[in-house]
């Protein structure tokens, strides 16, 4: 049988890298000329004065998925309430949940006439977004903590430290000790073979590791 024989090994000088290449493909980055200017519009909204960019600086921003946004972008709400003997109103609420936000349609009875959430929801009420922001988080090496500093800047939705920790713990490790388990289960099948095959190999691996 094989000798498996570790060495120290010589961890200075090793790039900082989140791995994002072997999760995504390489893919060739378009020139964008951003200084191309969108069609104005009705509702497409210009910055034009001092008061303009102050709700530009304050506003609240959210993550929401296209295609929820499609589906808001299709809604028929009535304006007056259509409950019986009432004819209030509809005022739209806006209320942020984690990173993601919910519409209301709700007038002064309270009656609801609808409801839009900008993420698609999982089990238990988990956010989409949430979950996507965890993963994001984790997966491109960056850490809570910068990340939710670099959403109060964008006065961005966030996920609390809880929830964050929470979806690490039950889904994102969980998913990772998988991936490494299967992929050590493959290596080792793979030089099982090999040896059992009857070659004789020697494979070097970062100049440390000889199996002879
Ligand atoms: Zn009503």
């Amino acid at each position: 049988m094989g000798h498996c024989k570790s060495l120290p090994k010589d961890v200075t000088g090793i790039e900082d890298c989140p791995g994002v290449e072997s999760v995504f493909p390489t893919v060739e980055e378009e020139e964008v000329d951003e200084e191309e200017e969108e069609e104005v519009g009705p509702s497409i909204c210009r910055v034009l004065t001092e008061e303009d960019f102050g709700h530009l600086m304050e506003n609240k921003t959210a993550l929401v998925y296209l295609m929820q946004l499609k589906t808001l972008a299709n809604k028929k709400v009535d304006s007056i309430c259509k409950v019986k003997e009432c004819g209030e109103g509809i005022e739209i609420s806006i209320k942020h949940v984690g990173s993601a936000v919910y519409l209301k349609w709700i007038c002064r009875n309270t009656h609801i006439a609808d409801k839009w959430c900008s993420q698609p929801i999982l089990n238990r009420g988990l956010h989409g977004g949430d979950l996507m922001f965890a993963s994001s988080i984790l997966f491109s090496g960056n850490n809570f903590n910068k990340m939710e500093l670099f959403a109060k800047f964008l006065q961005m939705g966030f996920p609390s430290q809880s929830s964050f920790t929470r979806l690490q713990r039950q889904y994102l490790v969980p998913s990772v000790d998988e991936l490494w388990s299967q992929k050590q289960e493959e290596l080792i099948a793979e030089l099982f073979f090999l040896v059992t095959a009857g070659w004789i190999f020697q494979v070097t691996v970062h100049n440390s590791v000889h199996i002879l």
